[in-house]
């Protein structure tokens, strides 16, 4: 059974281990199992290169082991707790990729800085404040975070936390994060001013993220967005 939700999570993570936003066996993904308050998650501490989609967990709500034989990931309970309060969420990326990590170590969110950002990534990118990896600390933080509808988070001395109505959109997410993240710390080093978009153009971008969220809430499908 849900052959198709551990496919794209073995293709996914190899993508995103490819292109250099997981390293190691950092990070981890998961896609919610549509109709059946489930999800599919990357299995712990193991190498992404190596994954097939029978090492994929399969969890439900309360974390029981539905399907898999390999020990899920550490942060198990913090995605399933996003897909608790965060019902257009269906896909989520956890990375410890190095820019947004970077910023996480200053305490940095980053401000409305693009228009491709407020459209896809929210009106701002926060930081989640600090709690250990893998606790229910980290855990409670996150879900509490997250409400505000905004589709990337940086968790403090961590890495990245993306969302998606899909897995391809939680991945293009997280490029337009890093690309953001990176141009922001040369920002900052220059000690110039910084500017950001006029908060009307940001309004209008997030507005259209919203509608984008409430059709997944309502099943409707989303197209790519303008
Ligand atoms: P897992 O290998 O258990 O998913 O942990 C990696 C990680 O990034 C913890 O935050
Ligand atoms: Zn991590």
């Amino acid at each position: 059974m849900f052959d198709d939700a551990k496919k794209q999570i073995v293709e996914s993570a190899q993508e995103l281990t490819r292109k250099g936003y997981l390293m190691a066996t950092g990070g981890n993904l998961s896609l919610r199992i549509a109709g059946q308050n489930a999800f599919a998650i990357t299995p712990s501490n193991y190498d992404y290169m190596k994954m097939a989609p029978d090492d994929v967990c399969v969890l439900d709500f309360e974390l029981n082991l539905l399907e898999g034989t390999r020990k899920p990931s550490v942060e198990s309970s913090m995605h399933g707790a996003v897909y608790q309060v965060r019902s257009d969420v269906t896909a989520i990326v956890h990375t410890h990729q190095v820019y947004a990590s970077a910023l996480t170590l200053i305490k940095a969110p980053i401000p409305a800085l693009f228009d491709e950002q407020a459209r896809f990534l929210g009106r701002s990118v926060d930081i989640i404040p600090y709690a250990p990896s893998g606790t229910g600390f980290l855990k409670n933080t996150v879900a509490k975070h997250v409400k505000n509808h905004n589709n990337a988070f940086m968790m403090q001395n961590h890495g990245a936390l993306v969302f998606g109505h899909d897995m391809e959109r939680a991945i293009h997410n997280v490029e337009i994060l890093e690309k953001c993240a990176l141009a922001y710390l040369l920002a900052i080093c220059s000690e110039r001013k910084i500017s950001k978009i006029p908060l009307a153009v940001r309004e209008v971008a997030f507005s259209k993220l919203r509608n984008d969220q409430k059709k997944v809430e309502r099943g409707e499908s989303v197209k790519g967005g303008e």
